[in-house]
């Protein structure tokens, strides 16, 4: 059987999902990269970008939101690469709204995407590592916004707040088979994520479109980043490569912060 250590990664055809699995694969392990149908091209971009490395590389077309999808993306990784050691449940969205402009149907497409998503990553992994019985790394998308609540952020952090409880409640149930769970908290990283959301909060009545990063984050009632720039997606895959590696090994139930030193 082959030693090498498998990974998938979902939301993986652009920003941190990309930085994340082609990081994976410089660090030896093999990759599932997986994300919507509309990135089919990219995922396939970046599927060749970790043959390139030396790497085996499968790109599966996954909707998080459909738990039977996940399901396939984790019996895909079984079957064809052989097994799944870490399983990064990166796949998110990030609309903003005031809470008196809220509409309650993107309230539970935000929930569906970034909370219900990880669950399912994280059970379907689970119980594919527990088979195994090689132990794992289950690995979650919190944010900033999940540690404290931000303007126009209800449904976000309401979900990102979930994502550390999903995840400690994985820590205290897998821990005796050896899977350890765990979360990375970014702040602003440099992403069409985070490029989308500054466009629409400058485009609205709150704000002038000469903001900057810094004073949007004021606004929304987050503290400054001692580090005064956006994080690089690079910086947040440095910190998924050490929680997926084996020395990570007496760490689970943690939200790590990635935030230039916004929250501490
Ligand atoms: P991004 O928008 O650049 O990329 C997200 C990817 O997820 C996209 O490729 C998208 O197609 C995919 N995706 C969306 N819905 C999906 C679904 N239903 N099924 C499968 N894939 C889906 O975002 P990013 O900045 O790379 O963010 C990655 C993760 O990190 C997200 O969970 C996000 O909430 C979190 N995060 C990002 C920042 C930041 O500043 N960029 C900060 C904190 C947390």
């Amino acid at each position: 059987m082959s030693t090498t250590r498998i990974a998938v990664v979902t939301g993986a055809a652009q920003g941190l999902g990309r930085a994340i699995a082609l990081r994976l694969a410089d660090d030896g392990l093999d990759v599932v990269v997986a994300d919507l149908a509309s990135k089919s091209t990219q995922l396939d971009q970046i599927a060749s970008e970790i043959t390139a490395k030396g790497r085996k590389a499968l790109s599966v077309i996954t909707d998080v939101t459909d738990d039977e999808q996940v399901k396939n993306l984790v019996q895909q990784a079984v079957s064809v690469l052989g097994g799944i050691d870490v399983m990064v449940a990166n796949a998110g969205i990030c609309p903003t709204a005031p809470l008196l402009d809220l509409n309650i149907q993107e309230f539970d497409q935000v929930l569906s995407v970034n909370l219900k998503g990880v669950l399912s990553c994280y059970v379907h992994a689970a119980r594919a590592m527990v088979a195994q019985n090689r132990g794992g790394r289950l690995i979650g998308a919190s944010s900033c916004a999940g540690k404290r609540g931000a303007y126009g952020s209800a449904a976000y952090s309401s979900s990102k707040f979930g994502v550390r409880a999903l995840t400690q409640t994985a820590a205290i149930e897998f821990a005796k088979y050896d899977i350890t769970a765990n979360a990375y908290a970014p702040g602003p990283i440099d992403t069409p994520m985070h490029t989308d959301a500054l466009e629409k909060l400058k485009a609205s009545k709150e704000f002038q479109s000469d903001v900057t990063m810094i004073d949007i984050l004021k606004a929304m009632s987050f503290s400054r980043p001692l580090i005064e720039r956006l994080g690089t997606p690079q910086e947040v895959a440095g910190l998924v490569s050490f929680i997926a590696s084996k020395d990570s090994s007496y760490i689970t139930g943690q939200t790590i912060s990635v935030d230039g030193g916004m929250s501490f």
